[in-house]
């Protein structure tokens, strides 16, 4: 085969491409977001009110209306570890497929953790430094987040403190050793550290956790101590806008490719790799009028999405965040025990949440089995073993590609392999043995968790 006439595989960018701002999407938004309200009044908060958990200038970005926010250099600088990252044509897919779409994707698995969590952990560590604080804390479901948030410390000699869902610290152990490595104390959460933990042992001392519960835990934590913050590794807006780099860099590299995606697809938990993807072109929808179809892919166990109700909710299972107007399944949704740890949680970002109500995205459920059939083909396709989560974007991305073949006509697909799987060989290796079941919730199963709610309805 003659490489030359083939179109190019790898899409890389130089490191001086790495974007020089985060895009805030809320300067561009048709409608903006509703703001959060106080739980006990019912007013809207203030940004003061998440100051005993974050430093100013994050709380600064989460409240930001303009539309580009600058990058420090410090934080470029550690980027440039492993961004840009590339962009690849997926030849080996589409030839499985026999499909005449186009299919792209965006590797953020190159990271030093193995998923996109760095983008945000890195200048999250960064501002705290600025900022003078001593430790930081937070929780995390499949590893992915307390890794990168344990690196990123490392980098600005901060401590770290990772409150780890009780499955996942027993699912992966080497996520654990990992976080450890990069000088992180890691906690199976509930744990008996702090109240919200001991409440939720005393009513269920089996529970295997979640990650509402963790972030009960780190929450009391920071608020506790004014030497220590808090991060959270999704669904606030700071989250999001730190992730817009990927898909700053995946326009040039679409540009280099001499294409334009017509449909843009990423997993879906909080919603942190989907926006990261999706947000910049979604800048291209408002500003020339492109109609490029933007679809968040979410576990049909878990499907905030497709089947929670908009409304206001709390962040996390105890009930210590302000109210969120978002897409949820109920604070109190406990979703069974499924391997895609990252897409365990009850709500969706506020911003995705209208962007969603609004009708300018789209989302898309798949069952746990269709999604690891998804995750083999395309590791044996395209050399890449996905993680867990990535596979529920991949689904999506097939789905679109088969359509494509029945309608014969060729569409260009991009979508986000967020990170790599290769610590999830426990959740492969449960697929293999078929104790990966298909499981769809029942709809009185997800009014039965709505209806424990006493928050505000939206109209
Ligand atoms: C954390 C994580 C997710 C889910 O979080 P989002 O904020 O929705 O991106 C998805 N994929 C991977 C690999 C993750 O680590």
């Amino acid at each position: 085969m003659n490489l030359v006439d083939l179109q190019r595989r790898k899409i890389t960018l130089e490191e001086h491409e790495i974007p020089e701002n985060y895009y805030n999407i809320v300067a561009d938004m048709p409608n903006k977001p509703l703001p959060p309200l106080n739980p006990a009044t019912l007013e809207p908060i203030g940004p003061e009110a998440l100051a005993p958990l974050f430093p100013m200038e994050l709380i600064k970005q989460e409240v930001a209306t303009d539309r580009y926010v600058e990058i420090p250099d410090e934080v470029r600088h550690i980027y440039s570890i492993y961004r840009p990252t590339p962009l690849y044509r997926a030849y080996g897919l589409e030839k499985a497929l026999d499909t005449p779409a186009k299919i792209y994707y965006k590797y953020e698995g190159v990271s030093p953790t193995g998923s996109h969590k760095p983008n945000t952990a890195i200048p999250q560590a960064y501002y705290n430094k600025q900022e003078g604080v001593k430790r930081i804390t937070t929780e995390t479901g499949a590893g992915q987040w307390g890794s990168a948030l344990s690196f990123a410390c490392s980098k600005f000699g901060l401590e770290c403190e990772v409150y780890m869902v009780k499955l996942s610290f027993e699912h992966k152990p080497y996520r654990k050793i990992m976080m450890n490595t990069f000088g992180a104390k890691v906690f199976s959460s509930p744990t008996n550290l702090t109240e919200a933990g001991r409440k939720i042992l005393a009513e269920n001392p089996e529970t295997t956790g979640s990650l509402g519960i963790a972030i009960s835990e780190a929450i009391e934590r920071a608020a506790s101590d004014p030497d220590t913050k808090y991060a959270l590794g999704s669904v606030l807006n700071h989250v999001k806008l730190h992730q817009t780099i990927i898909g700053q860099e995946a326009i040039k590299q679409m540009e280099k490719a001499g294409e334009m995606p017509d449909i843009v697809i990423a997993p879906f938990g909080g919603g942190s790799n989907f926006a990261g993807l999706a947000f910049p072109f979604l800048r291209l929808n408002f500003e020339n009028g492109s109609n490029i179809r933007c679809i968040a892919s979410e576990p049909s166990s878990c499907p905030k999405l497709t089947r929670g109700e908009f409304r206001y909710d709390f962040g996390d299972t105890v009930g210590m965040t302000p109210l969120l107007p978002m897409y949820t399944l109920g604070h109190n949704f406990l979703p069974a025990p499924i391997h895609a740890g990252g897409l365990r949680y009850h709500g969706a970002g506020v911003i995705v949440s209208q962007l969603l109500k609004d009708k300018l995205i789209e989302a898309k459920a798949h069952d746990n089995v269709e999604v690891f059939e998804a995750g083999v083909l395309f590791a044996r396709a395209e050399g890449i073993i996905p993680a867990p989560e990535a596979t529920h974007g991949i689904a999506t991305a097939i789905a679109e590609a088969k359509k494509c073949k029945e309608e014969g006509v060729s569409k260009t697909i991009l979508f986000n392999l967020c990170g790599h799987g290769n610590f999830d060989m426990k959740a492969y290796e449960d697929f293999f043995a078929g104790k990966i079941t298909r499981h769809e919730l029942t709809k009185e199963e997800i009014l039965a968790s709505l209806a424990t709610l006493n928050t505000p309805t939206i109209d």
